[in-house]
Formats: C-alpha cells, structure tokens, sequence
C-alpha cells in the first residue's frame, strides 16, 4: 500500500480512536508482513529488557534498599499516550540518581513500550497531533525515538511528526537496533535539553550564531527581500574552517565582519560539549541549501550558483528545479576563472538579478572573494557553501543518514577523499579539540556579547 493511502486507511480510525483500533490495524491496514515482523520485534524487545534486567539487577536492589531506608514510594508514574492511543503509566523509581529511568524496562517487557519507536507522549501532546502525523501511534512508543536522536546530535532540523512518520514507514528490525545502538553515544555526548543555550558561541574569537534551521533561513529571506539590496555576508564554519583561522588572520577577519557566522558539523557540537555549553541546531550548509530552495520557490527569490567545476552548478541547479517546481535559478557558472574573468563574472551575477548568491570555492577561498568584491555585487545575501555543488550535482554522495545521526558523517568524507581529507580530520579534530580545551581553561564557557 502506497504511504497516501495508508495514511488515509489509518489516520481517520486513529483521530477517532475505536474501541477496536487493534483489529482495525491488523485486518485493513498491516497485513501478514507487518504482523510478524510486530511480533520478532516484540520478541527482540522482551529478550533485550529481560537481559538488562538481569544484568542491572544490583541497581534495582539498591534502589530498593534506599527507598526502604527512607520509607518511600519506590515507584512513581507518569500517564503517557501509548500504541492505539491507549493511556499507559510510565514508570521510574522516586527520588534522583543513577538508574532512575530503568523501571522503563517493566514498561518494554508489559507491551507498553519498545526499545525504538516514537516519543512517549502526554495526554496534550497527543491531542495536538495533526492528522497527517497520527500513524505514529500504530507503533508502541520507544526509549529512543529518531527525533530525540537527531536532537541530541543537533540535526532534528525536520518537525517530530515528519520523522515520527518516516520511523513508522522505514521500521525495520535492523533499523531499530541501529537506532539504539546510535542513541548510546549521542546520550553520552548529546545536548542536555536542561540547559539553557546562549544566543552567540565564540571559538578562539569567531562569533558564531547559536541558532536553528528555520531561524537561519527567515533571517536569509529577510534579507533578500531588502529593498536597498544592502548585501549581507553568511559564512558556515566547521572545526577545520576554525582551524585555517587560528592561522589565517585575514580569514579571520572576514569571519569577525561577516552579518552572520553559522555552525556548520559535529565537531562545533563536541566543541560546545567540551565548553559545557548547548548548541541549538547544527547549522550546515548541506542541510540548510535544500531548504532555502523550498522556501525561495514558495516566496519566488531567485538564486544564483557560483563555483564547482564546469557542470556542476547547472546540474545542481537543475537537480533543485526538479525536486522545488517553481524554483527561480537566475544563473549557475563554474568557479574556475581568471583574473582577467572576474569582472565579466560580476557583471553577469548582478545583471541576473538574483536575491542570493551561493559560492562555492571552498574555505578560505569563498570568504576572502566575496569579502573582496562585496560592494561591488550588487545581490543582498552572499554566501560560502565549500563543496556543496559537489554533494547536489551528484559528484559525490553525501553520507547516509545513520552515519550522520552517528555524526561521523566526517569519516564518510575521508574515506571518500583520504589524500585531500585525512589532515582535515585525522590531525585537524585532534587539534581543534585541543584548542577548545585550552579555551575551556581560560574561559568556562564561549559565551559572547554584543555580536549582530
Ligand atoms: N573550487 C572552485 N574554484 C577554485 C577552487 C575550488 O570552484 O578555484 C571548488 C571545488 O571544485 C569544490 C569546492 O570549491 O567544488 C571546494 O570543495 P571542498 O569540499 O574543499 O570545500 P570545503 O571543504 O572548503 O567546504
């Protein structure tokens, strides 16, 4: 059954939540196939919360021992909205300390819950889910969902219910097991959502915007839609980037008087980490570009692409009118050019008309023209997007989704470039690490004040 249909098969005994939803799922919509695999992934959750069980049996002891000690409820609850929207009590032991959670393995061995599936939701929560997103309560409701995945590892730049769906349609055993397995260093490593996420982060004093996905592109509409065309510079810096500025002083200074500095991988994220500090979203620019197409396709600001080699510009502009109709590209050209070139370059940019240039020469090249030729192009958002042609034209593939959930999706890079990369990221990391360390020691945290 194609996903349309489904939706619609399902969705509407979904909103009106019958007394036999079950049957309902079972008889039209799942078929033999997704009855077995419901029941070997059920076999695979018991296995698993049985195993934990056992081997964390000490912790529960303890706990036990404590609340017996201090004569109190050993076992709270909170009501959550579980598979076939039925009610069911989330269990965790009272008090604070290591382990809390883990009463959560009851809930996995009753039926309750999975180890992957979508977020347990409240009551409110539930309710407030749009028809389009109710399938996600044809599953049970995990420990680890895709989304709080993606949060941890900075990249849910996509709304819970899409992804909540996506899991629903793509669930696999395997996928599962994956998603678990993903979920264990990204809870180490991950954001905390407790903490509160200052608005600007400085590394070795680039002021870079703590911000979201949809945040950074109303701003870049906004400012594309500026009558006076006053042109704006956006900037995306990955620990490599930060690196070439540490040494490179005039890279620096375009970085310092760019409009808006963006965090562009997991590196800025495990830097924040080891500054104690959240980082809201990971900002990159691969992530970024499809989105801006959309939107520029919705408010008709047309986008010029500028750099790769010969080809590639125009096969990313015309893989982006396929998949975003109504796509205005006012003009795509390769970034190999002469000296005694640029000025014809320039003038065909600006007589395009475009609201937002793309450059893609790689860093510190891209900054440092654009930082030069700034006022004599007359387009009011200009950006540096290193190799993102290379990605859209079809070149090179970009790494699977579950490497970057993993975000390893620098590894995928390597393997792909080794002689180009492996100085990037085999010393490159190391030594960012070490500088943010060194920035740790004299400052706690990279807040920074009174950037724009
Ligand atoms: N490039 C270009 N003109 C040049 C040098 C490089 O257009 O004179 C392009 C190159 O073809 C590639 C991009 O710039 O598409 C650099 O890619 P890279 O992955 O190195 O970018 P970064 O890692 O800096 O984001």
């Amino acid at each position: 059954m194609s996903p349309a249909r489904a939706h619609a098969t399902l969705a509407s005994p979904l909103a009106r939540r019958p007394r036999r939803l079950r049957v309902t799922w079972v008889r039209s919509f799942a078929g033999v196939g997704r009855v077995v695999a419901d029941l070997a992934r059920r076999a695979a959750d018991v296995s698993g919360a049985l195993l934990l069980l056992t081997v964390l049996s000490p912790v529960w002891i303890i706990r036990g021992a404590i609340g017996l000690a201090h004569q109190e409820a050993l076992i709270e609850h909170d009501r959550r909205i579980g598979r076939f929207r039925e009610p069911f009590r989330l269990l965790r032991f009272s008090g604070t300390g290591i382990g809390r959670g883990l009463p959560v393995l009851v809930n996995i061995l009753r039926g309750d819950m999975s180890f992957a599936g979508p977020r347990p939701m409240t009551q409110q929560e539930a309710d407030a889910i749009p028809p389009d997103g109710l399938v996600r309560f044809a599953v049970r409701p995990g420990l680890v969902s895709r989304h709080t995945l993606q949060k941890r590892t900075g990249i849910a730049h996509d709304a819970e219910v899409s992804a909540d769906r996506e899991h629903y349609y793509e669930q696999t055993l395997r996928g599962d097991l994956g998603l678990v397995a993903r979920s264990i260093p990204a809870t180490i490593l991950g954001n905390r959502d407790e903490i509160a996420a200052p608005p600007f982060l400085d590394f070795f004093g680039v002021t870079i915007v703590n911000t979201t996905m949809d945040e950074a592109i109303d701003w870049i509409q906004a400012r594309a839609a500026d009558r006076d065309r006053t042109p704006s510079q956006i900037a995306f810096v990955n620990p490599d980037c930060l690196n070439i500025a540490h040494a490179h002083e005039e890279y620096r200074a375009v970085l310092q008087g760019s409009d808006r500095v963006l965090p562009d991988g997991i590196g800025i994220h495990v830097g924040c980490r080891l500054l104690g500090t959240p980082l809201k979203e990971n900002v990159n620019g691969t992530d970024l570009f499809p989105r801006l197409c959309e939107r520029a396709a919705q408010t008709g600001q047309s986008i010029y692409l500028l750099g790769a080699r010969p080809g590639l510009a125009m096969a990313t502009a015309d893989a982006m009118q396929a998949k975003y109709p109504g796509l205005a590209i006012a003009g795509a050209r390769h970034g190999y050019f002469t000296q005694e070139q640029e000025q014809d370059v320039i003038d065909d940019i600006n007589a395009s008309g475009a609201s937002i240039l793309l450059v893609a020469f790689g860093v510190p090249r891209q900054e440092l023209w654009l930082a030069k030729t700034r006022d004599r192009l007359h387009i009011p958002v200009q950006m540096g997007v290193g190799g993102l042609f290379d990605f859209y034209s079809g070149r090179i593939a970009r790494a699977p989704q579950w490497l970057r959930e993993l975000g390893m999706e620098w590894s995928w890079r390597l393997l792909q470039e080794p002689g180009r990369m492996w100085r990037r990221y085999l010393v490159g990391n190391w030594v960012f690490l070490y500088r943010v360390w060194k920035q740790s020691r004299r400052s706690p945290a990279p807040h920074a004040q009174g950037a724009s």
